[in-house]
């Protein structure tokens, strides 16, 4: 008998590289490979597959999807200034971490690896781990199998996990565990999704950081603080840099700059170096997670009232379980009502994709037929938007501001 030919084989850019179906394959014939823009897509072996259409059944790509229902939106930050500064937002993350950790819980999140030349998500078991899955780390993570297996041997075994990240993982996960992903021991957090870069272009540009200073990367954050939550700068430390700098990469001594002024944050926020997937997104409010967190951009006009200083949250609980997680944490953060009215217009990504940058397949071409940096750079300038300047420049004007307050 003649077998059917997986769905997934046909998908080709709708494909967001979540992993689901290479995870779910009872012949472990889906191999994970990546792209010519180093992309993980899959790859079926069609000598051994057998035609049961597992790997279709799971694909968030694929099908209807229903609409997440926010039943409650608020704005919300850590109590704690220190766990905020931790954070790319408010912190909201972390905290949900820490509760489910304490329960003897495993969160799965991503985390840099290989000398921060790639993103993965890893399980983490043990609080002192947690770190490693804060903050965003701007390229696509990769979910791989042993991150499925291990979320649902926890929850089997009668743990809860906390799994996050970008809609379309939530969605493959949750398709992964079937009936386990709606028991009370799973909770899911996607975070708003402006899209996720080429992991080829973060590869090159963590190796030109490399040779331009002379040293290994030893630690990246994208979202170093130490300029401002609306300010926020790519911060790079080396191995030469001073132990206690090196995990967060957000100190004074690390290689630092503006997210406006950083050429490689450039070309994510141009929409340059996103995945295809990304410019037509279909799983942006269905992924069926409990939690959606991002940053409450705009938050100065939607509610001037708030203190924003360290970074604050928009927060969305999608179901009664995302409810009662964040009824949990409630005695560790400030929070206020909001509404989508109220996000949507500093965080349009929470429903839309974004447009290509309108040189696009140019600069993914020349990325793939191997020009360098160098090269790039001087092709493709990136100018920031009049939002982005504004938003960098209120932030610097609000850190001077405080520092001239502080001295008289
Ligand atoms: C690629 C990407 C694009 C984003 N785009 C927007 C946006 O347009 N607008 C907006 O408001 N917010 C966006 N965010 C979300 C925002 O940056 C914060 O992650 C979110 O507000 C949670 O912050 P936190 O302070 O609660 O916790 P944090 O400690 O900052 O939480 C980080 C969480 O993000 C997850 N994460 C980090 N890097 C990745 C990755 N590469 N892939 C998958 N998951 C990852 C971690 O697992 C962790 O759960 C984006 C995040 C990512 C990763
Ligand atoms: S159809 Fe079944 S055997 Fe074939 S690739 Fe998909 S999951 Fe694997
Ligand atoms: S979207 Fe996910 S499940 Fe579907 S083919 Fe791509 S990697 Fe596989
Ligand atoms: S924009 Fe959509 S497809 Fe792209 S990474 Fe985010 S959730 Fe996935």
């Amino acid at each position: 008998m003649l077998k059917s030919l997986p769905k997934i084989t046909l998908l080709g850019d709708a494909c967001c590289g979540c992993g689901a179906c290479a995870a779910r394959c009872p012949k472990s014939c889906i191999g994970m490979i990546t792209d010519g823009c180093g992309f993980p897509t899959p790859m079926v072996n069609l000598d051994v597959c057998i035609g049961c259409g597992g790997c279709d059944s799971v694909c968030p790509a694929m099908g209807e999807r229903p609409k997440d229902g926010a039943q409650s939106v608020l704005w919300a930050k850590s109590r704690d200034r220190g766990e905020r500064l931790a954070s790319s937002s408010g912190g909201v993350f972390g905290l949900l971490a820490l509760d489910v950790l304490a329960d003897g819980g495993v969160v799965c999140g991503a985390a840099w690896d290989e000398g921060c030349r790639h993103v993965r998500h890893v399980l983490v078991e043990d609080g002192s781990d947690l770190d490693s899955v804060m903050r965003s780390k701007y390229v696509q993570s990769s979910v791989g199998r042993k991150a499925y297996e291990g979320v649902r041997e926890a929850l089997r075994g009668g743990r809860r996990v906390l799994f996050s990240g970008t809609a379309c993982q939530v969605a493959g996960m949750r398709s992964y565990l079937g009936k386990l992903a709606d028991s009370d021991g799973f909770l899911s957090v996607d975070v708003i999704c402006h899209g996720v870069p080429s992991p080829l272009l973060w590869e090159k540009w963590a190796a030109y950081k490399e040779v331009g200073v002379g040293a290994a990367l030893r630690a990246v954050n994208m979202r170093s603080k130490a300029t401002g939550w609306l300010s926020y700068s790519a911060s790079y430390a080396y191995a030469h840099d001073a132990e206690k700098d090196v995990a967060r990469a957000s100190s004074a001594a690390a290689d630092s700059c503006i997210f406006v002024d950083d050429w490689y944050m450039k070309a994510f926020l141009a929409n340059a170096s996103l995945r295809p997937s990304c410019f037509a997104c279909r799983v942006k409010r269905s992924c069926g997670s409990d939690v959606t967190l991002g940053d409450f951009w705009g938050i100065q006009s939607s509610h001037p009232e708030v203190d924003y200083e360290g970074g604050v949250s928009a927060l969305l609980c999608n179901t009664s379980k995302g409810l009662a997680a964040i009824e949990r944490l409630k005695s560790g953060i400030e929070w206020g009502e909001s509404s989508l009215e109220k996000v949507l217009p500093g965080n349009p990504s929470l429903v839309r994709p974004v447009v290509p940058y309108e040189r696009r397949g140019e600069f993914m071409a020349d990325l793939e037929c191997g020009r360098g940096i160098d090269e790039m750079m001087a092709v493709y300038g990136f100018e920031p938007s009049l939002a982005q300047r504004v938003r960098s420049k209120l932030g610097g004007v609000k850190r001077r501001l405080k520092k001239l307050l502080g001295k008289a």
